[in-house]
């Protein structure tokens, strides 16, 4: 459609228009030249409407290939190859409008770069491209040089043997790019119809082109969106494993630089009355600041992440710093680089700020019970330190006068006396274990492991309990084979372990009862086994059972002396020397403990 078919007839028209102007015409040359004309403007009218309806089919046909992509390079490809069928122009490109610069970009052009485009020609598009979004209105020109749009532009002497169209791309309201194509107006002028086509078509395609590029947009930033969320992820595993603070605070430190490109950083926590922060990542860095610090008090008051231009008069660099706080303040993380930050990385930090400081408050909630803990088995591991002698004295006068070596005694004094010794006794065993348990926590519990045959551990613990038993009249079962192999284990340890075991066996199993003591060798470990037929332990219970200080709350459980250590003791003991500890148990049938211990290595 390059040219109009009706075109063609313009000679004929002209022609005719010239007769008629002729002096003197012949009657029926003059009347044959009217009815000539009259037929050649029905010709006309035809063939323009031919042409029209040629125009609508080429563009409904075209138009439908379009929305088929949401690729936008194979929309704009789409969109280029269409409007060079549809003007049947020698070559064509289209530029783009970049959203975030306002720049014009060249996004796709057919047999337009093939050939070497002079600059002039170059300049003369860029004018009439200009020109289409500037005013948002199409041009059609049949001749460059006498239109007087371009007329004034040097280069047009070059570029006059063209024949140009080109259509505005509009969506949503504003221009977003323009199509341009071009003729030499030798092969075909382009005219008015053919720019109302392009600028159909141009319509459908910038919607085309629009939906392309929000899906591509939407995918990117879903994409980006995505590998945030992994990363982020990602963060909260590595934080939330983290209890250590000074490991923690260097983890955060370590996301936070390399998630804004920062080059340097650092992090300052509030102590404990929040009156100053000190560096504590990098340590011993920097004096510690003050809250009313210009970079900590405006960036608390601003509560979100706050960037500090670089100034290079002081030499100081770019600096994006964000508040560390849950309900309370707890520090300030900042990041520093020569240039400055950018609003994604201002983000992402304050994203991170907020999984960090949850975290930090757990890393410092475990730090405190950490610490308390550690004072609490240094003052148990005093305070047991100091009663030993004093206990020991006292025991030692009540034995003395229990066994009259200071004068006879009355009944009444040797119940007194007795009742002095057995809680002397339970003294003993509480501090015994509390000392043990702030060994064990502070890792100064020292064992000192050998070979030890089990029959002769168990002996020693059965002939000291064995009067307790008997008292009871309980009836106690040793089951431990001679050939056993030894077992390599603290002696002391492993006595106190079962003396514990077979002291709550006698305890918990009333009157008449049945104790059993096995030995085993299971799965290249020895395996002992106290076995009563008691109280046993309810369900409830059982999961506490190894706990500090638990003891059932069972009426005949409480009519025994005891503090809820021995387990717990216990169970640390055998695990120190490499073994397991582990019980089954039915509330009012009984209860079987066992543990192993590692065999003597040969
Ligand atoms: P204690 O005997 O001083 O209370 P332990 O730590 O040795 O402390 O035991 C904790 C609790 O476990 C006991 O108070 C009791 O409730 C339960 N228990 C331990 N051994 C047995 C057992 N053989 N039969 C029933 N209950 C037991």
């Amino acid at each position: 459609m390059i040219t109009s078919k009706s075109n063609h007839l313009k000679p004929f028209h002209k022609l005719l228009k010239t007769l008629e102007r002729l002096p003197d015409l012949p009657v029926d040359v003059s009347r044959n030249a009217a009815q000539a004309a009259e037929s050649l403007t029905h010709l006309t009218e035809l063939l323009a409407e031919g042409e029209e309806q040629g125009r609508l089919a080429a563009l409904y046909r075209v138009s439908s290939m379009l929305g088929g992509s949401l690729n936008l390079d194979e929309v704009l490809n789409q969109v280029m190859d269409a409007v060079i069928e549809l003007t049947r122009a020698e070559r064509g490109f289209l530029m783009l409008i970049t959203p975030e610069t306002g720049d014009l970009v060249l996004r796709a052009a057919r047999n337009f770069f093939g050939e070497s485009l002079s600059e002039e020609s170059m300049q003369v598009s860029r004018t009439v491209i200009d020109s289409v979004i500037r005013t948002g209105q199409g041009i059609v020109t049949t001749n460059a040089q006498e239109d007087p749009r371009f007329s004034r532009q040097e280069s047009v002497i070059a570029f006059a043997l063209r024949s140009i169209l080109c259509a505005p791309l509009r969506s949503r309201g504003s221009v977003i790019g323009a199509v341009f194509v071009d003729n030499r107006v030798q092969t075909g002028l382009f005219d008015e119809p053919d720019l109302s086509m392009l600028n159909a078509f141009a319509a459908q395609a910038a919607v085309a082109i629009e939906n392309a590029r929000l899906y591509t947009q939407t995918d990117q930033t879903l994409a980006a969106r995505v590998e945030e969320l992994e990363i982020l992820s990602q963060i909260d595993r590595e934080l939330n494993r983290q209890l250590e603070l000074d490991h923690l605070v260097e983890v955060m430190l370590e996301w936070a630089k390399r998630g804004t490109q920062a080059t340097e950083g650092w992090i300052a926590l509030y102590d404990r009355d929040t009156t100053t922060l000190a560096h504590v990542s990098p340590p011993d860095q920097g004096t510690p600041l003050s809250p009313a610090a210009p970079i900590v008090a405006q960036t608390f008051a601003n509560g979100v992440p706050t960037a500090f231009p670089p100034q290079p008069e002081t030499n100081t660099p770019a600096r994006l710093a964000v508040p560390l706080q849950t309900a309370k303040p707890l520090g300030i993380l900042v990041v520093e680089r020569a240039a400055p930050f950018s609003e994604e990385a201002s983000k992402f930090l304050g994203r991170l700020a907020s999984r960090a400081a949850s975290a930090l408050e757990n890393a410092r909630l475990f730090q405190a019970v950490q610490d308390a803990n550690q004072a609490k088995s240094k003052f148990v591991s005093v305070v047991s330190h100091e009663l030993r002698l004093p206990m020991t004295s006292i025991k030692g006068y009540t034995d003395l006068l229990l066994q009259g070596m200071v004068g006879p005694i009355t009944d009444p004094q040797k119940n007194f006396l007795e009742v002095i010794r057995n809680n002397v006794e339970r003294m003993r065993i509480l501090v015994s274990d509390l000392s043990d348990i702030s060994r064990i926590e502070t890792g100064r519990l020292r064992l000192e492991s050998a070979a030890l045959p089990l029959n002769e551990v168990v002996d020693q613990v059965v002939k000291s309990l064995h009067p307790k038993i008997q008292e009871k009249e309980q009836n106690l079962r040793v089951d431990v084979p001679e050939a056993l192999p030894k077992c390599y284990a603290d002696p002391n340890r492993v006595i106190q372990v079962l003396t514990n075991l077979v002291s709550n066996a006698w305890k918990y199993t009333g009157r008449g009862g049945q104790i059993t003591i096995a030995g085993q060798l299971d799965t290249g470990q020895l395996r002992v086994e106290v076995t009563d037929n008691g109280f046993g332990i309810s369900e409830v219970d059982q999961p506490k059972i190894f706990n500090q200080f638990f003891r059932s709350e069972d009426e005949k459980v409480r009519e025994q002396t005891g503090w809820g250590l021995g387990l717990n003791v216990t169970k640390n003991l055998v695990e120190l020397m490499g073994g397991e500890i582990g019980f089954r148990s039915k509330l009012g049938e009984g209860s079987t403990f066992w543990f192993t211990l590692p065999v003597e290595k040969s």
